[in-house]
Order: structure tokens, then C-alpha cells, then sequence
């Protein structure tokens, strides 16, 4: 064996422990693997240089070449049992999960504001003995109009801003076409509410083209307006969970008559007065009066025999000022943020 063939082996042991020291992964470690001992590696090629050695140094270098393969295969093998654990501890703490982060809890839904204050009022008024009655909302002019005493070219009609179907056919400009379908189909006594929507053609910050109402009819004989007004009084202070001061004022709608607005001490500034009630301590709700003769006569009801009281009020409204909302349209546009609020 020649010394020069013993000084190549060193140099290439030592620059091979370097090599797989620094190996800092598995595909290094490979990679090292056949540069050294694959087909064409570097041990490799010693090898074949075995038989090629004088006989006399043949024994000695083969068992140096030898030497080096398993120093070098025990090396490589040591070096990526530790890279592969390196990697795999990398990896477990890459998808570490941290069970005390609080959990993601699936939002539950709710009811919308507008539905869970008609049910209140459907609640708080079928506990007082009123039915509960639905009516077309495509709804033709005589229910919507004729018979509720507001005959064609009457002004009133002007105020409803309708959206009509054709000549005879219009959306309901209110609910109260309910209380004649009611009537036409029961004899009183009756008490009856009838919640649903209705179509105005107007939209701005205290109107949108479709809301809910709910109309309410008493008929009865000697049904007075004091009956009226005591079942209101005790609908407000249901509905808002407190006594409250309210107010008639006079008013006009075709099919009743007297007829009155209804206000009620501001909920907000508790009559103080507010930006909510124009600084006047009062917040008008809704409107009311004794059912008008002519829709009696329109549905064959004896108006000797049988008065009645009817009321009118906006859902929305209500729902407004439960919740302290002050814009109408956030009913209707959706916002998951705004109706999260009501679960
Ligand atoms: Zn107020």
C-alpha cells in the first residue's frame, strides 16, 4: 500500500465527517450517502481500486477502504436518525394545538326583531281574548278602500301613496281590509287582531315600501270608547313593561269616527323630552276611533244594535322604539351584526 493511497483515504474520512456533520436535513444525509457510498461514490471508487493495488499492499488498503465504508456508512446513519428527528419534532410542533384556546362556537340564529315584536303583540292580545286573522295582501278596492268608507276620488286616497296592480287590484295600503273580510264571514260579538304586511309606494329614513301593521277590531253591543281606550292603556303597558301616561288626540280616518292618535310619555327620556320625541315628552304610536257606521252598513252590521272600536299601529314602530332603534331601514337590510344583536 502506498502512502499516497493511505493520505487519500484520510482526507476523504476527515472532508466526509465534516460533510455529514453539516448535513442539516434528510435530503442532504442522501444526497451525501451516494456521493459517498452509491454506484459512483467516492468509497465506492476505492474499492475498485483494491485489485488494482501491488498484491503485497492489497490486504492493507483493502481493510483501510473498508474501515473508511463502515466508519462512514455508521456516521451517515447516525447523522439521519438525528436530522429525522429533528424534523419530526419541527413537525409536531407545527401543528401543536393549543387546547386551552377557546373553542369556535357556531352562532345560533334568532328571530328577526320584526317577527319576535309581532308575536309579542299577538301574545299580549290573544291573553286578552282577541283572534288572530290574516288577509290577502294583494287585495282588491273594495276591501282596501270602498268598503272602509273611502270611495273613489275620496282625498284620503291620496294619502296612501298605493301601489296598484291593475284598476280594481291594489297591494294593501293597510290591514285594515282584514276587519271587513272578518267581519263579512263572522257575526259579533268579535275581537279580533290582524297582523301582516302592507305596501306604501315611499321610502326614507321613517318609511320603506313594504312594513307591518296590525289592525285591531272590537265589536260588540255598548262597545265604547272608554273600552277602547282602556284596552290600549293596557296593551302599551303590556308591550313596554311599565306604567305609562297616554294621550288621545283628535284625529280623522275615514272609517272611524270619533277619531284619535294615540301618544304615549316618551320611553327614552321618560317625558323629559328628547331628541327621539321632538323635545316634546310624547311619542306618537298609533291611531285609532269607533268603527264608522258606513263600514258597518258596507258589511251588514246593524249599527243600532252593535258599536265597535278598531286601532292601527306600525310593527316596525313598536320594534323601534322597544329596542331603541332609529333608523327603519336596518329592519330591512340584513346586517348579520345589527340582527345578532336580537338573539
Ligand atoms: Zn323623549
Amino acid at each position: 500500500m502506498t502512502s499516497n493511497s493511505t493520505t487519500e483515504l484520510d482526507h476523504l474520512l476527515s472532508r466526509a465527517l465534516t460533510d455529514i456533520a453539516a448535513a442539516d436535513d434528510s435530503a442532504a444525509v442522501e444526497q451525501l450517502r451516494v456521493a459517498l457510498l452509491g454506484r459512483q461514490g467516492a468509497v465506492t471508487t476505492q474499492l475498485k481500486q483494491i485489485g488494482a493495488q501491488p498484491p503485497e499492499a492489497r490486504k492493507e488498503f483493502g481493510a483501510a477502504v473498508n474501515r473508511v465504508r463502515d466508519q462512514l456508512t455508521d456516521a451517515l446513519s447516525a447523522r439521519a436518525d438525528a436530522v429525522l428527528a429533528a424534523e419530526r419534532q419541527a413537525a409536531i410542533a407545527a401543528e401543536e394545538i393549543d387546547v386551552t384556546l377557546p373553542g369556535r362556537v357556531g352562532h345560533s340564529g334568532s328571530l328577526h326583531p320584526v317577527t319576535r315584536t309581532l308575536r309579542r303583540i299577538e301574545q299580549i292580545f290573544t291573553r286578552a281574548g282577541f283572534d288572530v286573522a290574516h288577509g290577502p295582501e294583494i287585495e282588491d278596492d273594495f276591501h282596501n278602500f270602498e268598503a272602509l268608507n273611502i270611495p273613489k276620488n275620496h282625498p284620503a286616497r291620496a294619502m296612501h301613496d298605493t301601489f296598484y296592480v291593475s284598476d280594481e287590484t291594489v297591494l294593501r295600503t293597510h290591514t285594515s281590509p282584514v276587519q271587513i273580510r272578518y267581519l263579512e264571514s263572522h257575526t259579533p260579538p268579535v275581537a279580533v287582531i290582524a297582523p301582516g304586511r302592507v305596501y306604501r309606494c315611499d321610502s326614507d329614513v321613517t318609511h320603506t315600501p313594504m312594513f307591518h301593521q296590525v289592525e285591531g277590531l272590537m265589536v260588540d253591543s255598548n262597545v265604547s270608547f272608554a273600552d277602547l281606550k282602556g284596552a290600549l292603556v293596557f296593551f302599551l303597558e303590556e308591550f313596554f313593561e311599565r306604567d305609562l301616561p297616554v294621550r288621545f288626540r283628535p284625529s280623522f280616518f275615514p272609517f272611524t269616527e270619533p277619531s284619535a292618535e294615540v301618544d304615549m310619555g316618551c320611553v327614552f327620556c321618560e317625558g323629559k323630552g328628547c331628541r327621539i320625541c321632538g323635545h316634546s315628552g310624547w311619542i306618537e304610536v298609533l291611531g285609532c276611533g269607533m268603527v264608522h257606521t258606513e263600514v258597518f252598513r258596507q258589511v251588514g252590521i246593524d249599527n243600532e244594535e252593535f258599536t265597535g272600536y278598531a286601532f292601527g299601529l306600525g310593527i316596525e314602530r313598536l320594534a323601534m322604539l322597544r329596542y331603541g332603534v332609529d333608523d327603519l331601514r336596518l329592519f330591512f337590510e340584513n346586517e348579520i351584526s345589527f340582527l345578532r344583536q336580537f338573539s
